[in-house]
Order: structure tokens, then C-alpha cells, then sequence
């Protein structure tokens, strides 16, 4: 038995996704970033799916998640981008994943592990080139890669940044980043006789900044079927578009005739100026729907757009289907996010709605719900 929110993933459109983001990368290699359980859209399907496709190698968060990965039998290099501390380095070593460092500190027990296995640890640096979140700073880079390449067992695979910026075409400042990375990591032509992987690009940077696609790429957004400016992004965007590849919906439960000057759900924060019909849907902020969407969302049923009224609860949503030609059910289809009909709604009105970003929309939605992978 399923519930009745339901998350359909479609498997054509992340295929058509990774194609877009292939063309766009020349012959740089991809690496989709697959943390937070792919964006919400299942980090193993999604792997496997990246990795037929020809994805040559994965990002995850935290060991544990690539732990799962070596599990479901993805065997192409995971990075590990965030926590390489003592507490997870028996795990990595263990998984044969690749730990992103940021400093010497964990390179002696990494060494001491990896000889333990007689293995060589494929070893990532990450650069501050501008982001100033994580990593070296670029003054102290040469003596951080050198050290990794002289430690026994280490073998340096691998340097990365980040942007800060890169969904803003009008910005400098990834220009200027991608200048630093250029510049830092010149230094490595003699330190690693080239084989090492320079990679800088998120979705932004693959899209839209010029020469930042290096040896490897890194999308994560834009695999999933959106731009990392949102809205915006797609309009200015050339054919072929990225394709949504998450659709969430529900089933009305109820259908409610109820008159003129009727207050709705909890602190009556809707009042209906005419007779009106409501539908109840059985979603709410459990399923990431969240509260902040009340009186604001819109949902499609029928192939048509219907307001939400009233307070959003844990799990109850109203919506005003008075103006819509059909008469509405039990059991009928209302949708939340994706298409319905000719009709559609984004991740990126949605997250309007919810000020903030389509990631957290699509991470809320994908997360808290039963899901499928379809097509
Ligand atoms: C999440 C992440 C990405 C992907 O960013 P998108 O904007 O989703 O393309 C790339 N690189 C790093 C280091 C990340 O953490």
C-alpha cells in the first residue's frame, strides 16, 4: 500500500539531462553530483542511470552515502566533499571512495590505512579560488599538493573549487575565480606528470562560464532538468531545454460546496467571498509542502490551475476549484509540481512561492515522499 503523495521520477528525462550537459561539456568527463539523495530524486537510481550514461565518477556529501552507492555496485570514484575527519577515514579507505582534503592533517592516517590495504588512496584537493567556504587557501596549495603526492600510499587524482557565483551571467567574480584555479594549480604540470583532474564547474559553471569545464565537470541542478538561475535561466536558455524530471502529486480526498463568508482551516486564515467548492487534498508540510505555501500555492487538476486556500497543514491542503469547467471527484488527480494536461508548474514557481531556490524545493518534495522511477 503507497500513499497517496506520490514522486515519479522520470528516468528519459535525467537521460535527456546528462546529454545536454555532455554536448555542453566538450570532452570534459562528468561528474554528477548525486548528495542529498540525488536532489531528491534517488541518488542510487540516478547513479546508475549517470553511470550507463558514461558519468566518470560521482559526488556525494558524506562517506555514508558513498558507502550506499559502493553497495547498490557503483564502481566508478565517489568524492567524499564534506567530513574527511578521523571519524570517517576507515570508512572511505574501506569503500575505496576519494576523500577530498583541505589540509595535511588527515594525510598521515589516510597513508597508514590505505597500507594497511596495499592500496593507493586516490587523493582530491579543494582550492578556495574565491568561494571562502571550504578548502586551502591558494598561498598554501603547492605545499598541500606535494605533500599528498609524497605520502606514501597517496596519490594526488584530483583539484577542485568551487563557485560562489556562477549563476549570475552579469558577475566577474567566476571569471576572476576560474583565473585563481588556473593560476594555483599551474604549479601541478610537474608535481603530477598531468594526471591529475582539474574541476571546477556546477551546473553554473558548465553553462555559463566561458573555459570552466577543465577536465571535469560537476552538475548537479541541471541534471535534474533546471537552471541554476531559476525561472530566468530557462527563458534565456537555447534549445534543447533541461527537462523537470520530478512530478509530485496527490489525490482529492474530499469535494466541499460550502457558502459565502465561510472561514477555512486553522486561524480561519482564508474567508470565501462567494459560495465556493473546495477540494481537500491529504498533503502537507510532513510532505514538505510546507506551510509557507498557504494562500499562495497553486496546484493543476482537471489540466487546470487552482489556488490554495488557507492555512497549509501537516496534512491537509484546500484548494478553490470553483472556477474550474469540470466538476471535481474523489480520487482525482490533483498535481503539485510538474505537468498535468497543457499545464505545468516548475520547481521554480514553486520555490518563489516558498522564497527560496528550486533545489530545496525539489530536495523537501523527493525526500519526504514515496517515489518512483518512471519512462
Ligand atoms: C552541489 C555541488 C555541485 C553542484 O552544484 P549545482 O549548482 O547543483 O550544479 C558542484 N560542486 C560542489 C562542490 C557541490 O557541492
Amino acid at each position: 500500500m503507497r500513499s497517496l503523495n506520490r514522486v515519479q521520477v522520470s528516468r528519459s528525462a535525467l537521460v535527456h539531462n546528462f546529454e545536454v550537459c555532455r554536448r555542453l561539456a566538450g570532452g570534459a568527463a562528468i561528474m554528477p553530483l548525486v548528495k542529498a539523495d540525488g536532489y531528491g530524486h534517488g541518488m542510487v537510481d540516478c547513479a546508475r542511470i549517470f553511470a550507463a550514461q558514461g558519468a566518470a565518477a560521482f559526488g556525494v556529501a558524506e562517506a555514508v552515502e558513498g558507502v550506499r552507492l559502493r553497495e547498490a555496485g557503483i564502481a566508478q570514484p565517489i568524492l567524499v566533499l564534506a567530513g574527511v575527519i578521523p571519524q570517517t577515514l576507515e570508512t572511505i579507505v574501506e569503500a575505496n571512495l576519494t576523500p577530498v582534503v583541505v589540509d595535511q592533517a588527515m594525510l598521515p592516517e589516510l597513508s597508514r590505512l590505505a597500507g594497511l590495504r596495499q592500496t593507493t588512496l586516490g587523493v582530491h584537493v579543494k582550492l578556495d579560488a574565491g568561494m571562502g567556504r571550504q578548502g586551502v587557501l591558494p598561498a598554501d596549495f603547492v605545499a598541500l599538493a606535494q605533500a599528498v603526492q609524497t605520502t606514501a600510499n597517496l596519490r594526488l587524482d584530483g583539484v577542485m573549487a568551487h563557485f560562489p557565483l556562477a549563476d549570475d551571467r552579469q558577475s566577474a567574480n567566476s571569471a576572476q575565480v576560474l583565473h585563481t584555479f588556473v593560476e594555483t594549480t599551474a604549479a601541478l604540470a610537474r608535481l603530477t606528470s598531468g594526471k591529475c583532474r582539474l574541476h571546477l564547474a556546477n551546473s553554473g559553471g558548465l553553462f555559463y562560464v566561458a573555459g570552466a569545464c577543465l577536465d571535469m565537470v560537476r552538475p548537479g541542478i541541471a541534471l535534474y532538468g533546471y537552471y541554476p538561475d531559476g525561472a530566468a535561466g530557462r527563458t534565456a536558455a537555447a534549445p534543447p531545454l533541461l527537462q523537470p524530471a520530478m512530478r509530485f502529486s496527490t489525490r482529492v480526498i474530499q469535494v466541499r460546496q460550502v457558502p459565502a463568508g465561510s472561514g477555512l482551516g486553522y486561524s480561519q486564515l482564508f474567508t470565501t467571498i462567494r459560495p465556493s467548492t473546495i477540494a481537500v487534498l491529504p498533503v502537507g508540510y510532513d510532505d514538505g509542502y510546507l506551510r509557507v505555501l498557504s494562500n499562495r500555492a497553486q496546484v493543476i487538476i482537471h489540466g487546470q490551475r487552482a489556488p490554495v486556500v488557507g492555512r497549509i497543514s501537516m496534512n491537509l491542503t484546500l484548494v478553490d476549484v470553483t472556477d474550474l469547467d469540470a466538476s471535481v471527484q474523489m480520487g482525482d488527480e490533483a498535481v503539485l509540481l510538474g505537468r498535468q494536461g497543457g499545464e505545468e508548474i516548475a520547481a521554480d514557481e514553486i520555490a518563489a512561492w516558498m522564497e527560496t531556490i528550486s533545489y530545496e524545493a525539489l530536495c523537501l518534495f523527493g525526500k519526504l515522499n514515496d517515489r518512483e522511477l518512471v519512462d
